[in-house]
């Protein structure tokens, strides 16, 4: 069976040079098999998702050459029960949590945030990149926020297996984060997508590419006279190709660790050591 891969971009902000490279490695995988890409618009966070960004991202995407061929449901319009999962309810805050510890699972709260009661032991998976992993899950992570928002762990789930996603790939620093989702998978009964997660890009100042790294935003390397292709000419490298080309695309090619990206868009051949200043 050919693939199904998804583009899943968050709508806070406009889409920089790490997102290009997840999203890039998810096309070039899919395109490799033969397979369907998705395109899933995670506004979960209605407080900071905006219909404006989501299609400014689309945009951008498509002037990287990212095609898509199916946009599903947005998060937003979609519902996430907890059928099936072992479940309590916590009334902790961050910091009484982590203090005092949690005794919320043998109390039956009426109130609070639903968190997964996750079957204890480590979770073994293979990532197409980085090989084997073994991880301990999240210690009994927030499914449902207080106010009865789905949280990303139990969305992602639900939404790749009833968007019949077979393979996952996005960025590294959610690798750790697999091992709540296969254990979320292994309660419900599911059979888990595959996991490829590509190098975590930083900025000068070592912390992870995001918002304030506005010189590596697409469009702003767009308004610096920047190209497609010179996006895949210095991201390339990173996934084991040359360019956009999925023939040559291998995930055992990808490279690991961690890339810094300098303000003017070019990225450091050697993986650095995360948060080094
Ligand atoms: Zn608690």
């Amino acid at each position: 069976m050919p693939p199904t891969g998804r583009l899943a971009p968050t709508p806070s902000g406009h889409l920089h040079l790490g997102n290009a490279l997840a999203f890039g490695a998810a096309w070039l995988s899919v395109r490799a098999e033969g397979g369907r890409l998705l395109l899933r618009v995670e506004d979960l966070d209605a407080g900071r998702a905006r219909q404006d960004v989501a299609e400014a991202q689309r945009q951008d995407l498509r002037w990287l050459g990212l095609h898509w061929d199916h946009e599903v449901a947005p998060q937003s319009t979609r519902r996430y029960p907890l059928d099936g999962i072992p479940v309590f309810r916590c009334v902790c805050t961050r910091a009484t949590r982590h203090m005092l510890g949690c005794h919320c699972r043998v109390k039956e709260h009426d109130k609070g945030a639903w968190r997964f009661d996750t079957p204890r032991g480590p979770v073994e998976f293979v990532d197409r990149a980085c090989g084997p992993q073994t991880f301990a899950p999240d210690e009994d992570p927030i499914l449902v926020r207080a106010d009865g928002e789905a949280a990303y762990p139990l969305a992602v789930v639900l939404d790749d297996h009833r968007d019949g996603v077979t393979e996952v790939v996005r960025g590294g620093d959610l690798l750790q984060a697999t091992a709540t989702q296969v254990k979320l998978y292994d309660v419900l009964g599911w059979t888990a997508p595959s996991w490829l997660h590509v190098p975590i890009l930083v900025g000068e100042d070592g912390k992870k590419l995001s918002k304030s790294h506005g010189s590596t935003e697409l469009r702003a390397l767009r308004a610096a006279g920047w190209s497609a292709g010179r996006v895949w000419e210095v991201l390339g490298p990173l996934l084991g190709v040359a360019g956009l080309d999925p023939a040559g695309f291998d995930a055992h090619k990808v490279a690991r660790g961690t890339f810094r990206v300098r303000d003017d868009g070019s990225v450091q051949a050697a993986p650095t050591q995360p948060g080094s200043g």
